[in-house]
Order: C-alpha cells, then sequence, then structure tokens
C-alpha cells in the first residue's frame, strides 16, 4: 500500500511563510529528508496568505515542533491531517477537454483530432510549464486578443509570462506579419514555449529579425535589453498576477507605444479597482473587460503624453 501523505495548512503573513519555508529547507537539509514542498499564496481580499506543506507520510510532532519552534511559530494555529482523496479522474477530465474561447480552440495532443478548420486551432502542450491553455484568464485574453484583431494589426507585440506559449501563439495567428515576442521568468516555461511553437507552425524568429514570428526569450518583467531594443510595443498582453501588474506597471507602460494597447490578467474582479489605479495616472485608459467567473482581464490603451 502507498503511504497516505499529509498536510500541514494554515494561515502566515507573507514574511511568516516565507521563513517558515526557509526553516523548513534548513531543517530537512539537517536531518537529511527530502524537502517536503510548501506552498503558498495571496488570499484574495487578506493580508494571510494560505501555506499548505505536504509530506510524504505522517510527520512526527517532534519535527513539527522543531520547525515551529525555530520559526518562532510556536503558537500558530495550524491543521494537519492526511490528503483528501480527490476525484483525479473527473477533474482531469475536465483539464483534458478542448477550451473554446472566442475563434480559438485550445486542446492538448490527446484531442489533435478534434481540430475544427472553421476555427484558430491551438494545440497547447503545458509539460512543466503554467497552463494547459485553458485557464479562465488565457481564455480571457484570447477573447480580447481577437476583438483587438478587429481594428487593430499591431506591427509588433510582446508577451509577457509566455508560459506554454499560447497567447504569443494566439497572437502570430491573428498577425502572422507581426514581429513577436514571448518571455517568461521562468527558462521551462521558454523550452515549452518554443515547442509548442514548432507544433502550431508559429515561426520562431531571432530577436532584431524584422520577419514575422515569435522571439523567446528567459527574462524578469522587462530586464533585458532585447526586449526594450525591440519595443516600443504596439500590443502587449501579460497575464501574470495582480501583484507584479502593480509593480510592473512604469517598465509595461513604458513598453508600450503611444496609441498601442495593453491585455492584462490574471486579476480577480476584487483587484481591478487597484490595478487600475497603477495604470491610469500613467495615462492608460480602459477599453474592455472580460470577465470570466471570478477573474476579469482588462484591455487598455496608450494615449501620447
Ligand atoms: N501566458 C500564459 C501563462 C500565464 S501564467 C497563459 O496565459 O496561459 C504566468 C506566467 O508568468 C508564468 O509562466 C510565470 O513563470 C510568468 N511570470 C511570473 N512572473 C514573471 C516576471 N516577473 N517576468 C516574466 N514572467 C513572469
Amino acid at each position: 500500500m502507498r503511504a497516505q501523505s499529509w498536510q500541514l495548512s494554515g494561515e502566515l503573513t507573507r514574511v511568516a511563510a516565507e521563513s517558515l519555508e526557509l526553516t523548513l529547507e534548513l531543517l530537512a537539509d539537517m536531518k537529511g529528508m527530502a524537502t517536503p514542498t510548501l506552498s503558498r499564496f495571496e488570499q484574495p481580499g487578506s493580508d494571510l496568505w494560505r501555506v499548505d506543506i505536504f509530506f510524504a507520510d505522517r510527520p512526527s510532532e517532534t519535527f513539527v515542533e522543531e520547525l515551529l519552534d525555530k520559526t518562532g511559530l510556536d503558537r500558530w494555529r495550524y491543521e494537519c491531517r492526511p490528503v483528501a482523496e480527490r476525484d483525479w479522474v473527473s477533474e482531469s477530465q475536465k483539464l483534458l477537454a478542448p477550451v473554446r474561447a472566442g475563434r480559438f480552440l485550445v486542446f492538448g495532443a490527446h484531442d489533435a483530432d478534434k481540430a475544427d478548420a472553421s476555427l484558430i486551432n491551438l494545440q497547447i502542450d503545458a509539460g512543466q510549464a503554467f497552463g494547459t491553455g485553458k485557464h479562465e484568464t488565457t481564455a480571457a485574453c484570447l477573447v480580447l486578443l481577437e476583438q483587438t484583431a478587429e481594428n487593430r494589426s499591431p506591427a509588433n507585440f510582446l508577451d509577457l509570462g509566455t508560459g506554454s506559449g499560447v497567447l504569443a501563439i494566439a497572437a502570430n495567428k491573428l498577425w502572422p506579419e507581426a514581429r513577436g515576442t514571448a518571455t517568461d521568468i521562468d527558462p521551462i516555461a521558454i523550452d515549452v514555449a518554443e515547442q509548442n511553437c514548432r507544433i502550431n507552425h508559429t515561426p520562431i524568429r531571432a530577436f532584431e529579425a524584422p520577419a514575422g514570428g515569435v522571439a523567446l526569450a528567459t527574462a524578469d518583467g522587462l530586464e533585458k535589453s532585447e526586449l526594450v531594443a525591440e519595443g516600443p510595443y504596439e500590443l502587449v498582453v501579460a497575464n501574470i498576477l495582480a501583484g507584479p501588474l502593480i509593480e510592473m506597471a512604469e517598465a509595461i507602460t513604458a513598453a508600450v507605444a503611444d496609441n498601442g494597447a495593453m491585455i492584462l490578467s490574471g486579476l480577480l474582479n476584487t483587484q481591478k479597482e487597484e490595478v487600475l489605479a497603477a495604470y491610469m495616472p500613467l495615462g492608460l485608459k480602459l477599453e474592455a473587460a472580460e470577465t470570466s467567473g471570478e477573474w476579469v482581464a482588462l484591455k487598455l490603451l496608450k494615449s501620447p503624453k
């Protein structure tokens, strides 16, 4: 029988969650055990982060005590319990099904035969990169990209945080002549995006090459000279998260051409005003918003100063 995995969960401030992660690594290392996985994420409408530590089997009380003691969290209220069984079959089927967004159809390799000649087909194999291309935030971007194509034909575009490459590939299908650029902070995503470009016949171009297609680069935000040199961009699409979008507001805005467009996604409905408050003072106007469940994607236009 497989060992039952266990999960220790609770809420912490971001700083406490970070020190817990560090202590966990150090302690596991000291004890010569594999570091249990810790995941932490911001919770909408709260200052506290949700933290989950996953153990391959039941953690000993002494280990947990020592961990919390060393982190100064001996009074933390946490829960420790066996990981709930989930209905993996139906969940994976849900994830696997093709998704329609506007004129786009997104599917994995196993559904390649579902391609529909009347639609724009995107075969996305996520590998280890984020996203099968079917997340609500991605679908909302696809809809806004298609809307953008109704009255714009950008000469160049940037997909910031490309993940599987889905949005850059979609933009290339809409504007095959445009000079595309796709970046991600994660080098694995860039490898996956490259493979997906190949599968979808999106040409991979070199930086500075004035050809249609997509140039790929690993970078944190816009911190790479090639990315600045390729700009200013007539279209930037960034499906990241509200936090980084707000942090990068100035850098992203500076990379957009006057009268250019920006599609921002990865934010919850409740974060919309906050994100707009970061961008409007920089000269951007809200042109459209696409809601999908609790998520919203924004299309903004940059007016010349
Ligand atoms: N564009 C894809 C993936 C979105 S997930 C889609 O729409 O489905 C967000 C991606 O942003 C992840 O791949 C993550 O690695 C990347 N990312 C996060 N912070 C970043 C940063 N500062 N600079 C560049 N990429 C970043």
